[in-house]
């Protein structure tokens, strides 16, 4: 599962930056397209495993332009993503949808 692999590296790139502290909290940024409900329950899962369970999640979407290879660009309507597919409202041809996690901030006890 991708997202799966998504979510572990971002848990261990916090383990790396918190080193020997305990992580308080943790800042992601992501598209509003992504599932944040299946992201949050990965994150728990996933955290857990690591030894860092009860760890603080926050989610901050970013409205990100999408592109399509017909030349459209622009903010996808709700009813234009699946899952993980997106549909062009231009052309209406059907793509996956970019996973991207970025990792905005660790907060660590002192
Ligand atoms: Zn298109």
């Amino acid at each position: 599962m991708h997202e799966y692999s998504l979510v572990t590296e971002l848990v261990e790139e916090c383990q790396r930056r918190a080193g020997q502290r305990r992580v308080r909290s943790v800042t992601v940024r992501c598209p509003v397209t992504v599932d944040r409900l299946e992201l949050k329950t990965l994150f728990v899962a996933v955290s857990t495993e690591h030894h860092m369970a009860g760890v603080r999640f926050e989610i901050e979407t970013v409205n990100t332009p999408w592109r399509c290879t017909c030349g459209y660009e622009g903010e996808l309507p709700p009813e234009a993503h699946v899952g993980h597919l997106a549909v062009c409202p231009r052309c209406s041809v059907v793509q996956p949808l970019e996973d991207v996690l970025e990792l905005v901030a660790v907060d660590t006890e002192t």
